[in-house]
């Protein structure tokens, strides 16, 4: 097996190196991520200026673009190969809820699935690393359940609770729930005296019932939701075709 991997945190995340590190032991790898963080990039594509790729000391390739850059690159003309798995990850901090619509560790999975090859991202919970070495080992036991019972390709957003790896609770499967508005931004004047404005955290969970990536964490248990990418709101487009008649 070839697995693609990316994240939105950059190359020297230690996310990233866990990840690669884990994968390397059951697949054949190839690591192409941001020169820098780039969380919340989202779907983003570079189309004002070239790209460039440099490979780091420790074979990762880097690249001056967003996530998606990095996996859209890598597939549409520097590899040699179509990748088995396109795996994002290990994001430093939950992507759950609405998170997944901002999150670049999510769009980097999404062009692999994009591109018709299979595709996980991977979170943990909390920010700071703690247990990432059991959030690593999660990644590569989710990686060999290999899912054949799901249709190809197909798109899956996990989040890992920071706890070591005999305290982790199942795996369940999980839809998205839903967080309230995001906190007001903070405002502030930069030393120049103009005013600034730094983006607010998300809100908090909203819809965190059972069933949801919220309430699989509260238990303890590692989230595996799987997505799409279709955005129609079918029963909205039947009352336009109403409205529109
Ligand atoms: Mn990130």
């Amino acid at each position: 097996m070839r697995i693609l991997i990316s994240n939105d945190d950059g190359y020297l995340a230690p996310g990233l190196i866990a990840l690669a590190d884990g994968l390397s032991s059951i697949a054949e790898i190839v690591v192409v991520a941001p020169d820098s963080n780039r969380s919340g990039s989202s779907n983003s594509l570079t189309l004002d200026r070239p790209l460039s790729v440099a490979r780091a000391a420790n074979g990762f390739y880097f690249v001056n673009g967003t996530p998606t850059d990095c996996v859209h690159v890598a597939l549409t003309g520097m590899l040699d190969f179509k990748p088995d798995l396109v795996v994002s990850g290990i994001n430093q901090g939950q992507n759950m809820g609405d998170d997944t619509l901002y999150s670049g560790t999510v769009a980097a999975a999404t062009e692999g699935f994009l591109f018709g090859i299979p595709a996980i991202a991977f979170s943990q919970v909390e920010h700071g690393w703690a247990h990432l070495d059991a959030a690593a080992k999660v990644a590569c036991d989710i990686v060999q359940r290999r899912f054949d019972a799901l249709q190809k390709p197909y798109l899956l957003n996990v989040n890992i609770p920071n706890k070591p790896y005999e305290d982790l609770g199942t795996i369940v499967a999980t839809r998205l729930g839903k967080r309230h508005e995001s906190e007001a931004v903070i405002k502030t004047r930069d030393p120049h005296g103009r005013e600034i404005f730094w983006i607010g955290p998300p809100g908090a969970a909203k819809d965190a019932g059972e069933g949801t990536d919220f309430h699989a964490i509260a238990t303890g248990c590692i989230s595996v939701t799987p997505l799409q990418i279709d955005l129609t709101h079918a029963a909205q487009l039947d009352a336009l075709k109403k409205g529109l008649a």
